[in-house]
C-alpha cells in the first residue's frame, strides 16, 4: 500500500491541474499527464516520455498509479464471456465482466463491495456490504481489461454499471468515473455507450437529472405491486412504485431518454396475466425496453425459473397483445457464473 503517495488516478482534470499547479510543473504538463493516464493508460510514471526527468522523479516520489491485482480470470467456453477477480488494496475483492459481442465489447462494472440492497435473489446482496469502490477502483476496471484488449486490436466499447452494487448509492465517486471513462483527452467512450442500472433509488435519479449527465438508465422494475416488489427489493419500501413512477416520468420528460426496464421473472410469483397486464400498462407510460430475465438460482431461497411454456406465455401477453417493445435476455458466460447478478464477493482477504 502506498498510503502516503497521491493516488494519480482518483483525481478529477481540475484536481489534477491544480496539483500540476502547486508542484511548480509547467501548465501544459496537465493535459499530457492526464493523457498518459487515462488515454494511454501507462502503469509506470516513467513512461511519460514528454515530461521533464526531473518532474518524472518529483511524480514518482510523491504520487503512484495504482494497478489492479488480477486474482481469476476465466473465460466462458459457451460464447467467450470472461470473468475477473480483483484484488484491491485493503483485500476486498470485486468482480468484472467482459461480453463478447460480434462487433462490439461490453465491459460490467461494479461499484460497490458487496450490496447493501439485498435484494432477495441476488448473490452480490447475499454477500453483503463492505464499502463503496473508489474513483480508481472503479475506472481501473475498465483500465485493465482495455490494456488486455489493446494487445488484441480491440477495445471497450460499451460500459453497463450492472456488476456488484448499487451504483446510484455510489453516485459521487460513480459521476466522477463516468467523467474521467468519456473524457475526450482519456478512453472517451460515449456517454450515450454507458449505462447505469438501478433497483429504483429515486434521490439518485434525481441527482442524474440535476447533474444532467446523459447517460442510458436501466430499472430494475422486477414487480409492478408493492407488496411483491417489497419482497424481492428491500428498498422498495422506502421508494415505493409510486415514486419511483412519478421520478421516472420527470426524468423521460427533461431527457426524452429511453428507458430500459429489467424485469426477473420468477415462477408463481410475478407472471401471471395480471402481472403482464399492469406490467404493459406501466410500460405505455414509457419510451421503454423491457427485458425480462428468467430467474438464476443463484442463492439460497424459494425462487424458481418459470418453465418455458410460462415464460413464452408471459412474453406473448406483452409482446403481442399488448405491443410491448420486450425481448427474452439471453444468458451469458453460465458456465463460469458470469450472468450479472451472479457476481459475489470472495473471501480472499
Ligand atoms: N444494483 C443494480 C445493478 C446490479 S444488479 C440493480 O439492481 O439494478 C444487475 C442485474 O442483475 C439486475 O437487473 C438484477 O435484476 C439482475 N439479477 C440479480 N440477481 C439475479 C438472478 N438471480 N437472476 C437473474 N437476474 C439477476
Ligand atoms: Fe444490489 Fe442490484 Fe443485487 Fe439488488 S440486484 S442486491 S441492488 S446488486
Amino acid at each position: 500500500m502506498e498510503d502516503f503517495k497521491l493516488n494519480l488516478l482518483n483525481l478529477d482534470e481540475k484536481e489534477l491541474t491544480d496539483y500540476i499547479l502547486a508542484s511548480g510543473m509547467k501548465k501544459f504538463y496537465g493535459k499530457q499527464i492526464f493523457n498518459w493516464l487515462h488515454g494511454k493508460l501507462i502503469r509506470n510514471i516513467n513512461d511519460m516520455s514528454n515530461i521533464s526527468l526531473k518532474d518524472r522523479e518529483m511524480l514518482f516520489e510523491k504520487t503512484y498509479i495504482p494497478l489492479f491485482n488480477l486474482m481469476d480470470h476465466k473465460v466462458s467456453k459457451i460464447d467467450g464471456t470472461e470473468k475477473f477477480l480483483f484484488k484491491l488494496e485493503d483485500g476486498n475483492t470485486i468482480e468484472t465482466v467482459l461480453l463478447k459481442h460480434k462487433t462490439r465489447n461490453t465491459l460490467c462494472v461494479s461499484t460497490q463491495v458487496g450490496c447493501p440492497v439485498k435484494c432477495a435473489f441476488c448473490a452480490t446482496g447475499a454477500s453483503g456490504f463492505e464499502r463503496n469502490l473508489d474513483v480508481h477502483e472503479i475506472i481501473n476496471q475498465v483500465y485493465t481489461i482495455e490494456r488486455r484488449l489493446r494487445n488484441k486490436g480491440e477495445s471497450v466499447n460499451n460500459i453497463v454499471f450492472m456488476g456488484m452494487g448499487e451504483p446510484l448509492l455510489n453516485i459521487n465517486n460513480l459521476m466522477k468515473a463516468i467523467i474521467l471513462l468519456s473524457h475526450e483527452n482519456g478512453l472517451n467512450i460515449s456517454k450515450r455507450k454507458i449505462t447505469i442500472s438501478t433497483s429504483g433509488i429515486v434521490p439518485g435519479i434525481e441527482k442524474l437529472l440535476e447533474e444532467k449527465l446523459p447517460v442510458e438508465l436501466a430499472v430494475s422494475l422486477h414487480a409492478v405491486f408493492n407488496e411483491k416488489r417489497d419482497q424481492l427489493i428491500p428498498i422498495n419500501k422506502r421508494f415505493p412504485l409510486e415514486d419511483l413512477f412519478t421520478v421516472l416520468k420527470e426524468y423521460q420528460r427533461i431527457t426524452n431518454r429511453r428507458i430500459t426496464f429489467e424485469y426477473i421473472l420468477i415462477k408463481e410469483f410475478n407472471v401471471s396475466d395480471t402481472d403482464a397486464n399492469v406490467l404493459a400498462d406501466f410500460m405505455h407510460e414509457f419510451d421503454h425496453t423491457l427485458n425480462l430475465i428468467p430467474y438464476n438460482p443463484v442463492v439460497e431461497n424459494d425462487f424458481e425459473r418459470p418453465s418455458q411454456k410460462k415464460i413464452e406465455k408471459f412474453y406473448n401477453i406483452l409482446k403481442n397483445d399488448r405491443k410491448v417493445n420486450v425481448v427474452i435476455r439471453g444468458e451469458k458466460g453460465t458456465d463460469i457464473d458470469g450472468a450479472c447478478g451472479q457476481l459475489r464477493q470472495r473471501n480472499a482477504k
